[in-house]
């Protein structure tokens, strides 16, 4: 727990890496590794890999989560993985609205809405991504985007449904570029999301959600970041795909 009182989350987004083999492999090397962390650790796994990652990772620290779903309960969507069909699986939380997603997949924060939606009714704990891009960055428009981005995505949902949100803050010019935002524009960005939920919906939500930081964390610029008061975790891609890696991140309060 952090002096708020709020859990410390690490979470790793393997995106479309690692087969079921690999992920086993990771796995099993990995919960020695994090026994005696204090943090909670998730791991984002593509969603081949959930189901055996879930049960190799029973009775370790490890929650196991997906990176994506579709909003509706189930239908004619070819391709596509339900809410339920995850929780199925094993999956306890879900990666919503991640760059790589509203960029190269073309979501729009109503889809994003309507995701977070379904996540809440199925009882899947929602992990909603949001953050500047490089251009918006440097016309001094984070503030505005970011809250765009939690009035849309948040559209219509009661505080109430909200007691499992972890907002992830990942800077788009951050991610996979090995350029992290420093940790004074993380908190300062932090702080905005944060003060952005006490307008919302108040001061009891906004103390209590966890605000995790992503974009280009290592081992080495990690301990810095989550001694930010506003950063209550971390959301980690390349350096989540091997454990030697993820773990002294994990390890590292
Ligand atoms: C991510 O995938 O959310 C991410 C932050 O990636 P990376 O750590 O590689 O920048």
């Amino acid at each position: 727990m952090s002096e708020t009182d709020r859990p410390v989350i690490i979470t790793g987004n393997w995106k479309m890496y690692k087969t079921i083999e690999e992920s086993l492999t990771f796995v099993k090397e990995l919960i020695p590794l994090v026994e005696s962390a204090t943090t909670s650790v998730y791991l984002a796994v593509p969603f081949t890999a959930i189901k055996s990652v879930a049960e190799q990772a029973k009775g370790s620290k490890i929650v196991v989560g997906a990176q994506n779903m579709h909003d509706a309960s189930d239908g004619a969507f070819t391709g596509e993985i339900a809410a339920s069909m995850l929780i199925d699986a094993g999956a306890r939380f879900v990666i919503l609205g991640h760059s790589e997603r509203r960029i190269l997949f073309k979501e729009s924060n109503d889809v994003i809405n309507r995701k977070l939606k379904r996540a809440i009714k199925e009882k899947l704990q929602p992990v909603l991504c949001i953050g500047e891009t490089l251009a918006e960055r440097e016309q001094n428009l984070t503030a505005q985007t970011l809250s765009v981005q939690l009035t849309e995505c948040l559209s219509g949902i009661e505080a109430s449904q909200l007691e499992n949100l972890i907002i992830a803050y990942e800077p788009v010019w951050a991610i996979g570029t090995d350029k992290s935002a420093t940790p004074a524009e993380a908190q300062e960005a932090h702080h905005l999301c944060r003060e952005w939920l006490q307008q919302a919906y108040g001061e009891n939500l906004s103390r209590k959600t966890v605000i995790q930081y992503g974009g280009s964390v290592k081992p080495e610029n990690a301990k810095e970041l989550l001694e930010q008061p506003d950063i209550d975790g971390l959301l980690v891609g390349g350096a989540s795909l091997s454990a030697d890696s993820f773990s002294k991140i994990v390890n590292l309060t």
